[in-house]
């Protein structure tokens, strides 16, 4: 399987890095090996010393689909849950300077912890779709699907140019504002509407 992720994709978490508002969806990969489920914790790297959370709508892909046209293109999600776009913010910040890839910022292991997750036959608009992030008990990230630059089947489409996706891939939509460094012991809570789907420690 495979994990795309999408970067900007909310106005004022692009604003808040200083970047411009893409007029196309910009992505990058993590592998497998970056996903931490049920609630494991995250254990800090020794190559970085300013690790950032940022939370994101993942959506489940359900079905073989390649240059998916978008009015089709929720025939091929089924779930949705939380996951964390872990980032090393100063190793990113050297690459971006560089002009180099991602993958040492972005795609290591444990950088893509994973909630639950909830179907989308029984969330109803997933257009419009509530979340937050709390980091030890106060909200850090709160927005809804509603305010994506480009929405879930939007994101669906282009990928689909480049991609063939497959059962089981993940899409990370995009993180709103509100990104912010990670310390020892801090404790993520996050929620789509009201429903708490992921809940863990960082080591
Ligand atoms: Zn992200």
């Amino acid at each position: 399987m495979k994990i795309i992720c999408i970067g900007r994709n909310y106005r004022e978490h692009a604003e808040e890095m200083g970047n411009a508002i893409p007029d196309e969806p910009l992505f990058f990969l993590k592998p497998d090996s970056s996903i931490i489920k049920n609630n494991k914790p995250f254990f800090l790297p020794d190559f970085s010393d300013e690790i950032h959370y940022e939370a994101e709508i993942v959506v489940r892909i359900c079905k073989l689909g390649k240059s998916i046209d978008e009015k089709f293109a929720y025939r091929y999600y089924d779930a949705v849950t939380l996951g964390i776009d872990i980032t090393a913010r100063d190793l990113q910040r050297r690459q971006s300077e560089r002009g180099d890839p991602w993958e040492i910022c972005k795609s290591f292991d444990g950088s893509a912890p994973l909630g639950k997750f909830l179907l989308v036959s029984e969330l109803g608009n997933v257009h419009d779709l509530p979340f937050r992030l709390e980091k030890n008990g106060e909200v850090v990230q709160q927005s809804s699907t509603a305010h994506l630059i480009f929405g879930i089947d939007r994101l669906i489409s282009y990928v689909s140019r480049f991609f063939t996706l497959k059962t089981g891939d993940l899409i990370f939509t995009g993180t709103p504002s509100g990104v912010g460094p990670l310390q020892k012991n801090d404790h993520l809570k996050g929620y789509i509407a009201n429903q708490p789907v992921i809940d863990f420690y960082i080591r």
